[in-house]
């Protein structure tokens, strides 16, 4: 954390004084320590607040090189108002402290358009609520071992020769006094759980989407990433609506009869129109947005024609060509202008 961005976090000018800092990691403990805040972001809060004191004490501590009196110790999170000192929480109540266990989930478009519910397992560790996460408790008195310099300097054994100063590993090197956490052995995590959470998915969601699975069952709530996989016959377009190809019998096609298509809801016919390629299928599309009305499905059908025609098909075919002689005026009139044409020849 950079000093600017810690005298931020504590809410204050750059130049803020010790007793201001102080005042003000004081004030913050005392909001945020997750003994004593229950909402969701108490953790992450009270570890930047750590961290910002601590770093802005490291910079201190840097500036003034010279050998010096022992800052004063920092000041104990004051309790709040009625409150006793912390005490133990059960350790196996899901708690709201917890950051979301974030996880990914791979949908077919199918279920992305209906919604759907899916059972999420896994396992997770919780970060210790006793301390934060942090593996230790800040104390409210300067350290021991270094007197609050966050350094101290190793008697040499050579002619009392002095060796070159070392962080001090009691308070990593800080100056204030901590002791480790005992529930979580100074990890600042807890032993891992396993978890199982039904998620409600709503209809509509995208590749992409976060989606927020409030714990009831799990330690924590759950922050879902949705993977839609590509569909086979589907295109999903950004407006919610779906395009397909569909290739259909060229002579169904001709005769205008109805063919299967492919919907989300399952197959359903369609009746062909021998002039159009295009079909819009209002209301068979994907949502529009979560939980909203649908958009259309595009169809466009593809004729096809066979290869080679079979004896049997070319003798219907040439019968529907003489049906055919006269029957439409365009055809008819084209015929007489390439007679007058013809007629218009100089002899060769
Ligand atoms: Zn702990
Ligand atoms: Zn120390």
């Amino acid at each position: 954390m950079g000093n600017d961005q810690a005298f931020a976090e504590l809410g204050l000018p750059n130049d803020a004084s010790e007793s201001e800092i102080k005042a003000a990691w004081r004030r913050l403990a005392s909001r945020w320590h997750p003994d004593r805040n229950a909402s969701a972001q108490a953790v992450a809060r009270m570890q930047r607040i750590n961290q910002a004191f601590e770093s802005i004490q490291r910079a201190r501590q840097g500036q003034a090189d010279a050998p010096e009196p022992p800052p004063p110790p920092p000041p104990p999170p004051a309790p709040a108002a009625g409150a006793e000192p912390p005490t133990e929480p059960p350790a196996q109540a899901a708690r709201p402290d917890q950051p979301p266990i974030r996880r990914k989930l791979k949908l077919t478009l199918e279920e992305a358009a209906a919604g759907c519910i899916k059972a999420l397992r896994g396992k997770f560790t919780p970060v210790c609520h006793h301390c934060a996460g942090q593996g230790h408790r800040t104390l409210a008195n300067a350290c021991k071992r270094c007197r609050g310099k966050g350094t101290f300097v190793r008697p040499s054994a050579w002619f009392g020769w002095p060796g070159q100063p070392e962080e001090c590993g009691d308070c990593a090197g800080t100056g204030i006094a901590r002791e480790d956490c005992g529930p979580c052995g100074a990890t600042g995590s807890l032993p891992v759980q396993n978890y199982e959470v039904q998620a409600r998915i709503p209809p509509g969601v995208r590749d992409g989407d976060l989606l927020h699975v409030a714990a009831r069952r799990a330690p924590a709530d759950l922050e879902v990433q949705v993977g839609v996989a590509p569909h086979p016959l589907f295109t999903l377009h950004d407006d919610g609506s779906l395009s397909c190809k569909v290739p259909v019998d060229a002579f169904a096609w001709m005769a205008n009869r109805p063919v299967s298509i492919p919907t989300l809801d399952g197959v359903q016919p369609l009746a062909l129109q021998r002039d159009r390629r295009h079909y819009a299928l209002p209301g068979l599309g994907f949502p529009v947005r979560h939980r909203g009305p649908r958009a259309e499905q595009r169809v466009e059908i593809e004729p096809v024609f066979p290869d080679r025609f079979g004896s049997d098909q070319d003798i219907l075919l040439d019968q529907l060509i003489a049906s055919n002689a006269g029957a439409d005026p365009r055809l008819a009139e084209w015929q007489r202008t390439l007679r007058a044409r013809d007629r218009k020849r100089p002899p060769g």
